[in-house]
């Protein structure tokens, strides 16, 4: 059976120490997040950083290089960082795709716009195809999130433009609110549509994580996993770390028998040429 790419998402950028007491704020923090998730099996790590004064995310390049630098001093981690800023806030194109200066292997890449909470998460045309030239031009991999069907059938046409290259790599976001819902069925009707020789993983966010993870490793993803999707281990009970719900779902895939890729296992998976 094909190895299983786990990705541990850090911190994301919206989630404050009210609501999880525990989530990695200062790059210090982040960093050692990230060094117990890489430990407890997580070959990718998605990065946000956070701004101190006020907790929530922000897109400063001189935070995320302390945080890159430190973790490609002491881990063979595929970086994975991000170009959201803060979903709904829309902060300004440079701002939001500084982290690729930084080339990391992997980028996040929104594919569309959508209703986030109260807010819209805007991705539009001209935001995707400046972001994905300048992926390109940086040798760095979009890593395609996928929130609704009309994301997936943009990547599908910028990928027939030549504006996105094979192998594609996707990340389905489902449970967000108010995006596709984490359900199989919701999952199994974007998977339909996925090209060939793509590879994807799953995100639930919250009470989705589990469902999703498990739909990722029967029918062959991957899965990510971390405080940036969900602040629960189980009912009632909030992980203290990112290692913890790298911890649940490995307990998982190894009582299924799929194995767990290492970083450089998961370079040869995702096509990636380091
Ligand atoms: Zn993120």
């Amino acid at each position: 059976m094909e190895k299983v790419i786990i990705t541990a998402a850090i911190t994301g950028s919206r989630i404050m120490r009210d609501a999880a007491p525990h989530i990695p704020i200062t790059p210090e923090e982040i960093i050692q997040s990230a060094l117990e998730a890489w430990r407890a099996g997580a070959a990718i790590v998605h990065i946000h950083v956070r701004d101190p004064k006020t907790g929530l995310g922000c897109q400063d390049l001189h935070r995320f290089r302390q945080v890159v630098e430190a973790l490609r001093k002491e881990t063979d981690l595929i970086l994975s960082l991000t170009t959201s800023g803060i979903p709904g806030r829309n902060l300004p194109a440079e701002e939001r795709l500084c982290p690729v200066t930084l080339k990391p292997e992997l980028a996040s890449f929104d594919a569309g716009s959508i209703n986030l909470g109260g807010a819209v998460f805007i991705n539009d045309p001209a935001f995707l195809d400046q972001a994905a030239g300048i992926m390109k031009q940086a040798g760095v991999k979009p890593e395609i999130e996928i929130f609704d069907l009309g994301m997936l059938i943009t990547a599908l046409r910028m990928h027939d433009e030549g504006k996105l290259d094979d192998p594609l790599h996707f990340q389905f976001v489902l449970g967000p609110p108010w995006g596709a819902p984490a359900t199989p069925k919701s999952f199994l009707h974007l998977h339909d549509h996925l090209p060939p020789g793509a590879t994807w993983s799953t995100i639930g966010i919250g009470r989705g994580f589990l469902p999703m993870a498990m739909m990722a490793l029967i029918m062959g993803g991957h899965i990510r996993v971390g405080m940036e999707d969900n602040i629960y281990l189980d009912k009632g009970v909030m992980a203290k770390t990112n290692a913890e719900l790298v911890e649940r779902v490995v307990r998982i895939i190894e009582a299924y028998g799929r194995p767990i890729a290492s970083p450089s296992e998961a370079r040869l998976l995702l096509g990636l040429k380091k």
